[in-house]
C-alpha cells in the first residue's frame, strides 16, 4: 500500500468506529477529509495525518491505541498521596485521552468509569 492508501485504510476504519459509537457529527467532515486525501491532498483546514492518528490511538484501533484505565499505566499509585497529576489532551463524546505529568504515559478515561478516575485532579489545558 501506498501512503496514502494506508491513510485512506485509516481514514475509513475511523469512520466505521465513527459510527459504531454513534458520533454521526464526526462523519461528513471526515468524509470530506476522506474525499480530500482520495484527490491527494494530504491536510485539510481541519484534518491531518496527525489527527487522524491521533484519533485512532483515543478509539483504540491500531497498533499504537491507547490503554484504557483511570489512571497512568506505569506509575505506582501514590502511598502518600501525592499524585502528580495528569492532563487531559483529547476530549471526545464519552472519553478523555490523560498525559501522566510524571511520566508521559497516555492513556484513555471513558466517561462511565470517570467517577472512579483518579484523573480528577487533571489540569485542563
Ligand atoms: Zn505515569
Amino acid at each position: 500500500m501506498t501512503p496514502r492508501e494506508e491513510l485512506l485504510a485509516e481514514v475509513a476504519e475511523l469512520g466505521r468506529e465513527f459510527t459504531r459509537l454513534g458520533w454521526s457529527r464526526r462523519l461528513q467532515p471526515l468524509r470530506d477529509y476522506y474525499a480530500a486525501v482520495a484527490a491527494g491532498q494530504e491536510r485539510t483546514e481541519r484534518w491531518s495525518p496527525n489527527l487522524v492518528a491521533g484519533l485512532r490511538r483515543v478509539l483504540g484501533l491500531g497498533k499504537a491505541a491507547l490503554p484504557i484505565g483511570t489512571r497512568c499505566p506505569r506509575c505506582e499509585v501514590p502511598q502518600d498521596g501525592s499524585w502528580a497529576g495528569a492532563r487531559t489532551t483529547m476530549h471526545l463524546e464519552d472519553r478523555w485521552a490523560m498525559e501522566c505529568a510524571k511520566c508521559g504515559s497516555e492513556w484513555v478515561v471513558l466517561e462511565r468509569e470517570r467517577h472512579h478516575a483518579v484523573g480528577s485532579s487533571a489540569t485542563r489545558r
